[in-house]
């Protein structure tokens, strides 16, 4: 075995998949109600997307960013015109995109005399892996070893309005906030209504950016093209991935404004980022999401299961909380659980645990009414049975 030991696997290996289904190397078939976290969201094997990443590659799959790319400013037009944004720098990953909104960040902070300028970023935030995003993320575990980490970052707690209410008033070196509009590694936590529209008019008040990091909770998963737009405000900048290719690997930095115009040429690049077949795959991806309807049919189906599981879970005294926005789903529980995953490749359904806590579901966009229902069946019945075989342990005195 010659892989770096960064992941722990299951042992388990997928050879094929169906909208909604996949199954592995044994026959064995699997409800997918994880979506390669949050990415597959018009279903594996979608014909239509399947056809044009085929007709892509057979016309033209890089030629570079040395040229136009009309693939790309198409992608780009489309994106601006669902999310408001004005430009769109085109990546790899999610982590990337967060790169380039934390460059344009510090070019905001330099083109207003800030030399050395601060972002605000919150306490159990996931923004990726690579030494600024890893920097940026509220959980030691993903910096633990990787010291020393990038400096420029204030971090206060999600969802709490007094602290960064403070930040504002003392740090003059602050020039943006960076903030999932759900969280999703730290629990699928959903702030409080006005949350959102309380950092859109702290950053007005102050001329800091409002960065919203839609890598996990953009492109529909939440009942909207964008979470943030459940409450009607707009940022500066937008950071996408997962989802927007179905799998292909894109993902895309927008921006609006002065912040739309921080990158010049030379100042940021990708040899990959934006190439033609990358493009057509979200370009499809995009238009799949628009034509089935599949935004508002993730937003009836996110409440389906979570009323569902709501009913089915009801008077079991270890669920702490059931929540979440559109198909971006989490059950709190009152203690470590992760062997619910193990239990649900069993039981041929595809989950996933966060934060120690917290059973994540995040279901393709094209889930109908009767796997939703296999879906909430089969959770509660894992939930019932770890809870059955795992007593909390008693508090000592
Ligand atoms: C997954 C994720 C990232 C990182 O994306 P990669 O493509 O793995 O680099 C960043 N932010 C959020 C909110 C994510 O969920």
């Amino acid at each position: 075995m010659h892989l770096m030991n960064n992941y722990g696997r299951l042992p388990v290996a997928f050879s094929h998949g169906d909208g909604v289904w996949l199954w592995d190397t044994d026959g064995k078939q699997y409800l997918d109600a994880i979506t390669g976290i949050a990415v597959t969201g018009v279903g594996h094997a979608h014909p239509r997307l399947v056809r044009a990443i085929s007709e892509q590659a057979g016309r033209l799959i890089h030629a570079s960013n040395l040229y136009r790319i009309p693939e790309q400013e198409r992608l780009a037009d489309r994106l601006a015109a669902i999310s408001g944004m004005d430009r769109v720098f085109f990546c790899n990953s999610g982590c990337e995109a967060n790169e380039a909104a934390i460059k344009i960040a510090r070019l905001h902070g330099h083109q207003k005399g800030i030399d050395q300028p601060v972002i605000v970023v919150m306490e159990k935030s996931f923004h990726g892996r690579t030494m600024a995003t890893l920097s940026a993320t509220g959980n030691r575990k993903v910096q633990a070893g990787f010291e020393p980490l990038l400096a420029g970052f204030a971090r206060v707690p999600y969802d709490d309005r007094a602290t960064i209410a403070h930040v504002a008033e003392t740090n003059k070196n602050v020039v943006a906030v960076l903030v999932e509009p759900v969280q999703g590694e730290g629990g699928v936590n959903v702030p409080d209504d006005g949350y959102l529209a309380f950092l859109r008019e702290l950053c007005d008040a102050h001329g800091w950016l409002l960065m919203l990091d839609e890598v996990q909770s953009g492109m529909g998963r939440t009942g909207k093209w964008f979470a943030h737009q459940w409450c009607g405000i707009e940022a500066d900048v937008m950071t996408l991935a997962k989802g927007l290719g179905n799998g292909f690997p894109i993902g895309a930095c927008l921006a609006r404004g002065s912040a739309a115009e921080a990158f010049t040429p030379g100042k940021h690049g990708s040899t990959f980022g934006g190439n033609p077949l990358a493009c057509v795959a979200a370009q499809t991806t995009l238009d799949i999401i628009d034509e089935e309807g599949l935004i508002e049919n993730a937003s009836r189906m996110g409440q389906l299961i979570r009323d569902g599981l709501a009913d089915s879970l009801r008077g079991l005294g270890a669920v702490r909380e059931i929540r979440g926005k559109g198909l971006m789903i989490g059950i709190e529980l009152d203690r470590p659980c992760g062997e619910i995953v193990r239990n649900g490749l069993d039981a041929g359904i595809l989950v996933n645990v966060t934060a120690d806590t917290v059973v994540r579901m995040l279901p393709p966009l094209v889930i109908r009414q009767p796997e939703a229902t296999r879906l909430v069946e089969q959770v509660s019945e894992l939930i019932h049975a770890f809870v059955r075989t795992n007593e909390p342990v008693p508090a000592a005195g």
